[in-house]
């Protein structure tokens, strides 16, 4: 078995780290550079989420009330940025940017 991902696995697709309260609204949203600087690169998802609580509402992570997970848009980002960056050798700029300014109308399509 692989192990558990930590906090470095952010930086791979250049996701933010979101932790949510699920008792109050509170919510933060930090970058993978922000995460890493506070929980330190070796942190792992489960643990953290087991030490977190709400400092607005005392939820504690460890009776599941608190979510945390990577920004799964930001890896969509990622993956669009290199996509566009093997049109752009693949094709040329001028193609690229014509896919690039089209891919939003490709999620409408079925
Ligand atoms: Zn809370």
């Amino acid at each position: 078995m692989s192990s558990p991902p930590t906090l470095s696995s952010l930086l791979t697709y250049q996701q933010r780290l979101h932790i949510d309260c699920c008792r109050c609204p509170h919510k933060l949203e930090l970058t993978p550079e922000a995460a890493i600087a506070t929980f330190g690169a070796d942190m792992t998802f489960v643990r953290l989420r087991r030490i977190l609580r709400c400092t607005e509402c005392n939820a504690r992570g460890r009776d599941r009330e608190i979510s945390v997970y990577p920004d799964i848009n930001d890896y969509y980002a990622w993956c669009d940025r290199q996509k566009y960056a093997r049109e752009v050798e693949k094709y040329g700029q001028a193609e690229a940017d014509r896919w690039w300014n089209g891919r939003g109308a490709n999620l409408l399509r079925q």
